[in-house]
Formats: C-alpha cells, sequence, structure tokens
C-alpha cells in the first residue's frame, strides 16, 4: 500500500483560513435525525479538517470518522466538499456518459428496486441481446452529442457459460475503444478470467454496484451476497480494470447506511475511479415500487460526505438526476459530483437529454471531461499519488470564464 494511504494527516496544505475562521460548532444545526454514530466533537473537529486538507486518498478509514464528517451541518459540509473538489479535480469538467441496455429484462435475480427482475410484474418485456453494430451506432450517437464515455449494461446475474455473450461485448467495447471513447460494462458478477478478457478487450471500466450498507443489503437482495459482490470488484481491480462501484439510495436505509455505503468503497485496497449516486425511481410492481423518494439533504449530504472521503474519485450524479430542478443538481455539482449519465434512456428510466445538459452547461460554466484525464489520472489519485497543488496547477475554470463544449 502507498504509505500516503496510512495517512491520518497528509502535509503539504494549510486549512485555508475561510475554512479554518468560518466553522461553525460542529453538528449544532445538523438535520439529521437518525443519527448513524456519535463521535465526540474533538475527534469529529479533527477529522473534518484533515479531511479538509487532504492531497491524497486514504483506505482507512472508519465508520465513526465517516459518520462524523457526514453529520456536519449540511452548508458546511457542502462548502468544504467544494473545497477538497477543487484541488483534486477541476470543478468545470463533468463527465458525460451514455448508458444503453445491451440486454433487457428476465434477470433471475431479486433486487427490490428492479424493472428487470423476472420475479416482479413491471411489463417490462425481456429481450435478447442487442446486435453488435446497433451497439455501436449507438455509440457514434452518443459520441456526436458529447458523450466521452459509453456504458452498456446487462440483466444478467453473473456471466457464467455466456461465451458467446462475451465475445459480442469484448467486440462491442473494442468498437467503443476505437472511437476514441471509454468503455464500461455491467454484466453482473464476473470472475477473474472473464474480468482478464475485457481487459484485453480494453474496458475502460467496470460497474458493479454495492447499492447500499452490508448492514441494509439484506433487505434489498437475497440472491446474491455482499460478499459476491465485493469478489466481483477485487477481480475487476485485479484485472486492472477501473472500478465503478457505488449505489442507490431510498431503499428504505438510514442515514447510517449511507455511511456504511461509504465505508465499504473507502476502505477498498484502493477507492474506486467512480462512485455513481443513484436516488431510487419508484418502479410499480417491485417490492420497493411504493417507496417515498429520498430527501434531496440526503442525496447532497452522501455527495458532499463522499467528495470528502474519496477525493480522488468521480462521484457520479445518477439515476434519478432528471427529477431534480437544474438548481439542485448544480448543488450535487458544487458538492463534488463531476459525472452524468445523458442522452435518450438510463437503463429502463428517464434520462436528462444532451440538448438539456448542453443548456445547463452552457449557463454553469461547465463542460465535458476529457477522456484521457478520466482514464490514467484517476487511476494513478487512487493508487496513492498525491494531487499537485502549485499555482501552474489551479485549475483554467477557476482562472477565467468557460462555456460548454459542443
Ligand atoms: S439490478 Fe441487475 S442483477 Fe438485480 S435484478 Fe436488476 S438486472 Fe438483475
Amino acid at each position: 500500500m502507498h504509505p500516503r494511504l496510512l495517512s491520518r494527516r497528509p502535509i503539504g496544505i494549510n486549512l485555508p483560513a475561510y475554512v479554518r475562521t468560518h466553522r461553525l460548532p460542529h453538528c449544532r444545526f445538523s438535520t439529521v435525525h437518525d443519527a448513524p454514530a456519535q463521535s465526540s466533537p474533538a475527534l469529529s473537529n479533527s477529522v473534518f479538517e484533515d479531511a479538509v486538507q487532504a492531497t491524497a486518498p486514504r483506505t482507512n478509514w472508519t465508520r465513526e470518522e465517516i459518520a462524523s464528517i457526514y453529520n456536519t451541518p449540511l452548508i458546511e459540509l457542502s462548502y468544504a466538499a467544494a473545497t477538497v473538489h477543487r484541488r483534486f479535480h477541476n470543478p468545470a469538467a463533468i463527465q458525460m456518459c451514455t448508458l444503453m441496455n445491451i440486454k433487457t429484462g428476465g434477470c433471475s435475480e431479486d433486487c427490490s428496486y428492479c424493472a428487470q427482475s423476472s420475479r416482479y410484474n413491471t411489463g417490462l418485456k425481456a429481450t435478447k441481446m442487442v446486435d453488435v453494430e446497433s451497439v455501436l451506432e449507438a455509440a457514434r450517437v452518443a459520441k456526436e452529442n458529447g458523450s466521452s464515455r459509453f456504458c452498456m449494461g446487462a440483466a444478467w446475474r453473473d456471466m457464467r457459460g455466456r461465451k458467446t455473450n462475451l465475445r459480442n461485448v469484448k467486440e462491442m467495447v473494442k468498437g467503443v475503444r476505437a472511437m476514441g471513447m471509454e468503455a464500461c460494462v455491467t454484466l453482473g458478477m464476473i470472475d477473474a478470467e472473464q474480468a482478464k478478457e475485457l481487459k484485453d478487450a480494453g474496458l475502460t471500466a467496470y460497474n458493479h454496484n454495492v447499492d447500499t450498507s452490508r448492514e441494509h443489503y439484506p433487505s434489498v437482495i437475497t440472491t446474491r451476497t455482499y460478499d459476491e459482490r465485493l469478489a466481483t470488484i477485487n477481480n475487476v481491480r485485479e484485472a486492472g480494470i477501473n472500478v465503478c462501484t457505488g449505489g442507490i439510495l431510498g431503499l428504505g436505509e438510514k442515514a447510517k447506511d449511507h455511511v456504511g455505503l461509504i465505508l465499504t468503497v473507502a476502505t477498498l485496497p484502493s477507492h474506486p475511479e467512480s462512485f455513481p449516486v443513484n436516488a431510487l425511481v419508484p418502479i410499480k410492481g417491485t417490492p420497493l415500487g411504493e417507496s417515498k423518494i429520498v430527501s434531496f439533504d440526503a442525496i447532497l449530504r452522501t455527495i458532499a460526505t463522499a467528495r470528502l472521503v474519496l477525493p480522488g474519485t468521480i462521484i457520479r450524479l445518477a439515476a434519478g438526476r432528471n427529477t431534480m430542478p437544474e438548481e439542485k443538481q448544480v448543488m450535487c455539482f458544487m458538492a463534488g459530483a463531476n459525472a452524468v449519465f445523458t442522452g435518450e434512456k438510463m437503463l429502463t428510466t428517464d434520462c436528462n437529454g444532451w440538448e438539456e445538459d448542453k443548456a445547463i452547461f452552457e449557463r454553469w460554466g461547465l463542460r465535458p471531461m476529457e477522456t484521457h484525464k478520466t482514464i490514467q489520472g484517476q487511476r494513478d489519485l487512487n493508487a496513492g499519488s498525491e494531487v499537485d497543488i502549485s499555482p501552474s496547477h489551479i485549475p483554467e475554470s477557476t482562472a477565467k470564464p468557460v462555456s460548454a463544449a459542443a
């Protein structure tokens, strides 16, 4: 492990004066009623300030430390997250991804939120896998519209006995990479050999969400365990593919489960390249079809906490974004979210369209993230490299206004 990952207080940068002087009394104004874990104010202050000063990711987080950050008054938490975001990322750059379902429905798993499970009557028609050329045509359209990452999802439990499917997926990956785009797939559980084959095909990232905390997980899914999910994530990382893993908010969990979710990914051997934050879009016919929509402050709090705990990771504002007004989306970007799904659909749910996103980017001075930055830069950072905080490295967006790229 890189020695910096073990450091509790990375050196090399002083806490900005505005953070020191404007700190509010800890937890005084917290609105979280089911506080996940108590920690002393002294511990909370030092953990929070260490996180604000960090110049490298660390993987030795404790639940209490993450809880103390999560419970920081939201206005202060968001501001601190924005400060750290600017140190590790260009705050104007948002990764634009398009997610296509390459095999819809008919899944044997029982994920309580999912329209694609064959166990629930959601009205969704199962289809066969889409052919390679149709997928590549969709990727071309996504690229023309500004997406730099093309993600392909298949509703499978795992890849056992799916040799032909895997061959086709590899062709899709090669084709997407040949267009100069990043390629990501989500195919359920994979073993080490399958991960290696995908790596050899040029796969940039593999998505496999842990969904929620270890404690809440059995209330949501019973057909495969949390540890089986972590085993797939391990196979992906060992193969040298970037890991994309995150969760869904609104699965009936408590605030402590948001802490537990972040704890899981923050204590992996290296932080994931990407951490998707989804807000459940309840689907009629699923066990969670009548769920209450998760509150925006919980989404923002989770994003801001993740930004402080996973400073080098790309935080993906995923499902549910299209239900948020523009201002809420921008609050998430300010607090550290720096990737979105854009296009016609996001698996089976609606998605913000390219034109809508281009207009938002134009109004707020945002622009699509460049591909090479996400492939190598995040990998280096999450392997423990320190960020360059010299003046020459100040993101240009903070020096001059920018407009959305075409
Ligand atoms: S989330 Fe994935 S594994 Fe679970 S039911 Fe849906 S398609 Fe299957």
